[in-house]
């Protein structure tokens, strides 16, 4: 049997890595360095022609120049980072949110419409429309899991069709897990685009990538990541990615030259080594995920579980876009506590071994207040439209035994007293 290829998960272990070029190291070694040292003038000269995209270079292999623009860990860590998605190319950044605005900057041009899907990062949300805004991009919200024919209308009434340039999603939306289609996004961008515009589709894909949900498979054209979450996955660094088509990644990669947003060569290496982790670690934590749902959609002090795997009965319309967009339930969930601010604190204050922070994907499991916290930006009436109510609690489930995480979750949960009120009114 001809065994041709090796799946990421074994990939993730050595591949684009030469041990010869570096003394025979097993591991790629931290290449902290800022420059690289040239064999001739002749060699430097052609390095920057390749760099500058000039002709006359065609099949060379580009070499190390200065590590703003190329460096080992950085290099070999984009070849990993490719694989999962099954993209041609990525470029990997010092954060999640230099790898979305150097991303950003690098397609929208000034009278460019582009359309988002509503909740949004909060950073993200800012950005476009406190920056992106002032160079003269127009940005469109839509809910998720709304009808994106309605989208559409909105856009064609209101004369804007012929604008649009990107799409930007991310689903499932934090902390809701609604899901959007991506295909259908596609297939809108498409109609949209011209011989000299494409509309380009992005996916912020850190909630479920890069295991999970392949947006590239879907037709979107760009997939971000905040490496951060589980790519990084042990809380202890900050950094972003961006995958697609060597020609869509070249792009980037040339608006973060400029920038200077480029990932440093200790960050890589770290990165790699999570790398290699990141399978057992998605799966252990989707496993214990599922374990606290199924607690919590039991318990008497909690009103709803918002999980993937309850997709088919809190949105029953979008259990088809589960079933074709997604490979896990994920290790992600919200709740809300029968009550309100006082009965979700009361449990985060009485967490015992969960800690109260911002941020997901790490080997611990988190708590955290939407509503007040990762997005006490969001205007009220969007929060209520949106079901971001006080009452509701994040969680993003870890890697610990499933027990100590229930029995703490339990004994939260003992000290909220259920409010009196409740009766019918
Ligand atoms: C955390 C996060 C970001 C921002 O990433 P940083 O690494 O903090 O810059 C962007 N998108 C999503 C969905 C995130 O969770």
């Amino acid at each position: 049997m001809s065994h041709t290829k090796f799946s990421p998960e074994t990939q993730m272990l050595g591949y684009g890595y030469k041990p010869e070029l570096s003394e025979g190291a097993v591991k790629c070694p931290i290449f902290q360095t800022s420059t690289f040292v040239f064999k001739s003038a002749e060699e430097g000269k052609a390095f920057f022609e390749m760099a500058m995209g000039k002709p006359g270079h065609e099949g060379e292999e580009m070499g190390l120049i200065y590590s703003r623009i190329n460096n080992p860990d950085m290099e070999i860590l984009e070849e990993r980072l490719k694989l999962w998605d099954g993209g041609e190319a990525a470029a990997a950044f010092s954060s999640g949110m230099s790898a979305i605005a150097t991303t950003l900057v690098t397609y929208l041009t000034p009278g460019d419409v582009l359309l988002y899907s509503n909740p949004l990062y909060g950073g993200t949300h800012k950005f476009i429309h406190h920056i992106l805004t002032h160079f003269g991009v127009e940005v469109i919200g839509f809910r998720a899991g709304q009808d994106l024919k309605e989208v559409e209308k909105i856009l064609v009434e209101s004369g804007r069709a012929d604008k649009l340039k990107m799409i930007y999603i991310e689903t499932p939306a934090n902390p809701t897990n609604d899901l959007i289609d991506i295909e259908m996004c596609s297939d809108l961008a498409r109609k949209y685009s011209s011989t000299n515009k494409k509309v380009m589709v992005t996916v912020d894909n850190t909630y479920m990538g890069p295991l999970w949900q392949h947006p590239l498979k879907h037709r979107a054209d760009i997939v971000l990541y905040s490496a951060t979450k589980y790519i990084g996955g042990h809380s202890d660094v900050i950094a972003g990615a961006a995958v697609g088509s060597k020609e869509v990644i070249g792009k980037i990669k040339k608006t973060r030259t400029f920038f200077g947003t480029m990932i440093d060569p200790h960050t890589s290496w770290l990165l790699m080594r999570s790398l290699e982790t990141l399978k057992i670690r998605m799966e252990a934590a989707a496993a214990n995920a599922e374990k606290v749902a199924e607690y919590l959609s039991r318990h008497q002090k909690v009103e709803k579980v918002y999980y993937l795997g309850y997709t088919a009965k809190n949105n029953p319309d979008q259990a088809g876009i589960f079933t074709k967009q997604y490979l896990s339930n994920g290790a992600m969930l919200s709740f809300d506590v029968v009550g309100g601010e006082h009965e979700a604190f009361t449990f985060l204050n009485n967490l015992k071994h969960i800690k109260l922070a911002v941020s997901l994907g790490g080997t611990e499991s988190l708590a955290e207040h939407p509503a007040s916290m990762t997005h006490a930006d969001v205007p009220f009436e969007e929060k209520q439209e949106l079901h971001i109510t006080d009452k509701m609690v994040r969680l993003s489930i870890g890697i610990e035994n499933y027990n100590d995480l229930i029995w703490d979750i339990e004994q939260a949960l003992e000290k909220v007293k259920k409010p009196l009120m409740e009766a019918v009114m």
